[in-house]
């Protein structure tokens, strides 16, 4: 059923993202994966996959200039674009609100807000273009509700942003068949908590999860999946908590 289908996951070399590749090439799709910094990880997940159904581009999508390479990468594949996982994000570290800098604030904002804005601007344009639709997929955050105080109110007020960007791109484009959903994760074991300065951050939090357990990021993959899927096709605008009742 999601033969020829093309997808874009953007940070998709790691943590969630490459569990996301993973199920999708599985399933037959197309998969463009964005990344920044670690070719290696990038290419090892390339040639793990089987059957070239993975193309990697490097592009920072905090920048123009990237976000270009990117939907460059995207174009070359020279099928319609039916999907986005808008998934780069990055965090901060663990510090109090006084202490952030304007220069972590304008990163923070630039990846996690402006890269998701300009990734989702260049892939509706597509699905507009070929008149198939397609499904968004927003990577926000159980932080967006929680607010993550004392540790990054600037990602959480970032994840806010990306709920809010949901909300109105699925009222705006649903008429042209375009879906748009979020899923918010909770506390999922991937590296992104080491770079926020606290590599022994799941296992604190595991405890105060309802479910009492850190999520796997294949977990939040298959929720993804779902919602890009033909089993979603009349969900929209939708903040899906991936968080085991955090
Ligand atoms: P991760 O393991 O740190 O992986 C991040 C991925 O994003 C990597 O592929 C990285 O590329 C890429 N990336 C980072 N900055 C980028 C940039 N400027 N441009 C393009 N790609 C960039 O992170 P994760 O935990 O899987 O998180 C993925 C998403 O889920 C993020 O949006 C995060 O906020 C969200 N989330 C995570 C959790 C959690 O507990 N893990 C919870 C809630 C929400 P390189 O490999 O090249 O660095």
């Amino acid at each position: 059923m999601d033969k020829d289908k093309v997808l874009l996951v953007t940070g998709g070399s790691r943590g969630i993202g490459a569990a996301v590749v993973r199920l999708a090439a599985m399933r037959g799709f197309r998969v463009i994966l964005s990344y920044v910094k670690d070719d290696h990880a990038a290419r090892a997940l390339r040639d793990e996959v089987p059957g070239n159904a993975v193309t990697i581009v490097k592009g920072d999508v905090a920048d123009a200039a990237g976000v270009a390479r990117i939907f460059d990468a995207v174009d070359d594949v020279k099928l319609p674009l039916t999907g986005l996982v808008n998934n780069a994000g990055i965090v901060g570290q663990i510090a109090p609100f006084t202490e952030y800098t304007r220069e972590r604030l304008q990163r923070t904002f630039n990846v996690n807000i402006l890269g998701a804005f300009e990734c989702a601007q260049q892939a509706v344009t597509r699905m507009l273009s070929h008149g198939q639709g397609g499904a968004i997929v927003n990577v926000s955050s159980a932080a967006a509700r929680i607010g993550s105080p004392n540790e990054f109110i600037d990602y959480a007020a970032s994840k806010g942003a990306i709920d809010t960007l949901t909300l109105g791109l699925a009222k705006e484009y649903g008429p042209q068949g375009i879906r748009v959903n979020a899923v918010r994760p909770g506390i999922i074991d991937t590296s992104i908590h080491a770079a926020a300065g606290d590599a022994g951050r799941v296992a604190r939090f595991s405890g105060q999860v309802p479910l009492r357990r850190a999520g796997e990021p294949e977990e939040v993959a298959d929720t993804i999946m779902w919602l890009l899927s033909e089993q979603s096709t009349y969900v929209t605008g939708a903040l899906l908590d991936v968080a085991g009742g955090r």
